[in-house]
């Protein structure tokens, strides 16, 4: 079980600067996370610039998430810690029935995922 990536940024957790943490623990209270797929599991983050996809304890497709890839420090970015939180915290939405292909399309493409909001914010 060691090998699974959520362990990675368990290990991280108690050691990221306190300013990370915070935007960290902001994004998860923020009801922003979006469950579109269970199996495989994948995350929409609802941004207020654009929308990114996040895999939990491995992944996030915003910006500052590559810039920690290349150029550091490397922390990754909030997002992925944020959606420990929301999940700890409950405070996170889910919605079923979607192309996964499509949302995926929608986030790299167009920087939102629009099918998401057309649910989210409709119903
Ligand atoms: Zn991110």
């Amino acid at each position: 079980m060691k090998e699974d990536p959520r362990d990675i940024s368990e290990a991280l957790s108690g050691s990221i600067p306190g300013e990370f943490e915070r935007r960290a623990r902001e994004a998860g209270l923020s009801w922003r996370f979006v469950r579109v797929s269970r199996d495989p599991e994948v995350w929409i983050y609802l941004g207020e610039s654009g929308d990114y996809i996040v895999i939990p304890g491995l992944y996030c497709s915003c910006p500052r998430f590559q810039l920690s890839l290349t150029a550091g420090p490397p922390y990754g970015c909030h997002h992925v810690y944020g959606l420990r939180v929301a999940v700890k915290e409950g405070r996170y939405r889910e919605v079923e029935g979607l192309d996964l292909a499509q949302v995926v399309h929608e986030v790299f493409t167009m920087g939102r995922a629009v099918s998401v909001r057309r649910i989210i914010f409709t119903s």
